[in-house]
Order: C-alpha cells, then sequence, then structure tokens
C-alpha cells in the first residue's frame, strides 16, 4: 500500500478519500494508546498533502516526501513534549509534565503564512493530551478558523482533551492491531517466527511498540530482566518489595517518570495474564514465554486477589499523575502484593 502501514487500513482509507475528493477536514486528531503507530499516519498524512503526484496518496519518493520524511519541509512544523523539552533548560526538561503556552505559541507562529513551497502547511502536534489549559486555549481560535491552506493533526495517547478541542477535530480513534497481523509485520521485516510472535503478544497489538522492539534486541533483555525483578518481588516477600519500590522512587524524583509508569504497566500486564489464566481463558495471554510462572501465580490466588491488585496498579499510576508522593504510592503497593499477608 502506498502508505506504508501496518494496519489502520481504515483510518488511511479515510484520509486518502478524504484528500482525493477535496473533502479533507482542516483539523485532525488521532488518537490511542502509545506505540500503535499515530506518528508515521501523521507524517504520511502531511506527505499525502504536499505530495508532488497530489493523487491523495504519498509517493514517498518525491523531494517534498522525502523532506517531510527528514523533517525539513519548510510547510510541515511539528511540536511535542520532545522538541519543547529540546527547546529548554535540561534540568527544567525533565520536569515538565504538560505541553506550555509558549510552545504552542512558537508552533503556530506563522500559521497565516501562505505555504512557502508545498500546497498545504501541516502543522503536527504531538502529545496533545499534555496540553495544558491555558496552552490549549490559545490554539482554539486557530483551530476555529485555520487559514484555508492549513491542515492541523493533534495526536495524543488519550482522549482526555478539552472537549472544545475535541470538536473542532475530525477525530481518528486508533485501536490496536490484531496479534497475527503484528505477527506478520515482524516476519517481514525478517524476525523469526517465535520472536514475532513473542513480540506480537508483548506489545498487545501494538505495531509501532512491536518494530521498536524488534530494532533493540537490548530492550528484550532489558524485558526479561524486569519480569525476574518483579517476580522476585512476588517470591521473595516484603523486603524485596520495598527495595524495589524505593529503587523506583529514586528513579522518579530524579526525574525518569516514564520509565517508573513503564514498570507499572508491565507489572499491570503480568497480573492481567494471571487473570486471564485464572479465568481459564490463557489464549490472549501477553507473557506467552511464561506460562508455567503465570500458572503458578493463578493457582496460588484467588480471583478477586488478583482483579484487586490489578486495578491497585492503575490506581498507582494515577495517583503518580496527580503528583502524589512517589514514595508513599510506591511502597503502598509493594505491601499489597498479592499472598503477602
Ligand atoms: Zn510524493
Amino acid at each position: 500500500m502506498a502508505w506504508n502501514i501496518t494496519g489502520h487500513e481504515w483510518a488511511v482509507e479515510q484520509l486518502r478519500i478524504s484528500i482525493r475528493s477535496g473533502a479533507d477536514a482542516h483539523a485532525y486528531l488521532f488518537s490511542g494508546p502509545p506505540g500503535l503507530g499515530k506518528r508515521l499516519l501523521a507524517l504520511r498524512m502531511a506527505q499525502a498533502l504536499n505530495c508532488e503526484h497530489g493523487n491523495g496518496d504519498p509517493c514517498l519518493t518525491c523531494r517534498a516526501c522525502r523532506r517531510i520524511e527528514r523533517g525539513n519541509h519548510p510547510d510541515v512544523r511539528v511540536a511535542s513534549m520532545e522538541t519543547q523539552a529540546a527547546a529548554g533548560k535540561a534540568e527544567e526538561a525533565t520536569r515538565q509534565k504538560e505541553l506550555k503556552i509558549a510552545t504552542i505559541r512558537e508552533w503556530q507562529r506563522d500559521v497565516s503564512l501562505r505555504p512557502y513551497e508545498g500546497q498545504r502547511r501541516v502543522f503536527i502536534l504531538h502529545d496533545a493530551e499534555r496540553l495544558s489549559e491555558e496552552a490549549a486555549n490559545a490554539m482554539l481560535k486557530t483551530l476555529e478558523e485555520p487559514p484555508p491552506y492549513v491542515t492541523l493533526i493533534l495526536v495524543a495517547d488519550s482522549t482526555d482533551l478539552l472537549p472544545t478541542i475535541v470538536s473542532r477535530c475530525r477525530a481518528l480513534r486508533l485501536r490496536p492491531l490484531p496479534r497475527r497481523q503484528v505477527v506478520r509485520a515482524l516476519v517481514d521485516r525478517g524476525a523469526d517466527p517465535q520472536t514475532a510472535a513473542l513480540l506480537a503478544a508483548w506489545s498487545g497489538g501494538r505495531i509501532g511498540q512491536a518494530l521498536q522492539l524488534l530494532e533493540t534486541p537490548e530492550a528484550i533483555a532489558r524485558r526479561d530482566e524486569q519480569i525476574a525483578a518483579l517476580l522476585a518481588v512476588h517470591e521473595q516477600g516484603r523486603s524485596e518489595g520495598l527495595r524495589w519500590a524505593e529503587l523506583r522512587a529514586r528513579e522518579y524524583r530524579s526525574g525518569e517518570q516514564e520509565t517508573v509508569f513503564a514498570w507499572l504497566e508491565l507489572w499491570q500486564s503480568w497480573w492481567r495474564d494471571v487473570l486471564l489464566v485464572a479465568a481459564g481463558s490463557p489464549e490472549g495471554v501477553m507473557h506467552i514465554d511464561r506460562q508455567a510462572d503465570l500458572e503458578r501465580s493463578a493457582q496460588r490466588h484467588t480471583l478477586p486477589q488478583i482483579y484487586a491488585f490489578v486495578a491497585q496498579l492503575g490506581q498507582a499510576a494515577r495517583y503518580l499523575r496527580d503528583n502524589a508522593n512517589p514514595n508513599l504510592v510506591l511502597e503502598n503497593l509493594a505491601l499489597h502484593v498479592p499472598g503477602r499477608e
């Protein structure tokens, strides 16, 4: 397919038809969990809008397509938490949790200017779920009445945005792909079938995440180590749990918040698997290489115990996002690992 995207066929079809028929919206919102390929879809959309062949598809070979791919086309402007961090002071960057008004102002600075060399000016904003209220309000006017040659694309990991923003965009909500489609894409890129099956399961249908894991074998090894560390917490009692909590709290305070959220997500995926096995439907488990460990956990605990801990892991992440004390949140979690009474 011309867009060179795995999955999301309905979204691609909708976008290309709307470009071809001139019915494309002036503002889009691409949302869905991280690692689905939303960034790539936004990039392809920018290419399709500016491709020198102008037939609704990006050719990926013309000068405009290539410059957009490389991130140096003058009519495509991208902002994100990453560009915000790169523009600011290093010590501030790690503490930033929101897209600030200054970032939005800079991003949409010369929005009223005509395209320099392409057909449309495309403004892509990643991490839109992190817009501060002030920053969100600053873009309302642009969203409402952008100049006719401008397309705005907001990319967000959730739809937790101001309703006034969402209502001004054509929203495309992306979903994880079927596991077999991820397996096929990985095998096509040279993965052996066993690795492909494992990464497809781990990624939960998030193709972007699966491809990233495929390209970074050290990430696979690291994930194995993390699972081993979590199993040690399950096996070795309270002191190991508290040690784990202490390490994570230290990471969190030193600016590695996302690492800690990734730990919580991994841990939650483990216990969700235990829940599936305990409930007698192991087909959907994510940790397909750890069946024996999952079964052992499932036998040791009751469904309500398992379910309660899955919920508690989600709650811990929410407390952290709400700026609760990381030591308290993580220690409390470690003290409630099932089977520790
Ligand atoms: Zn092209």
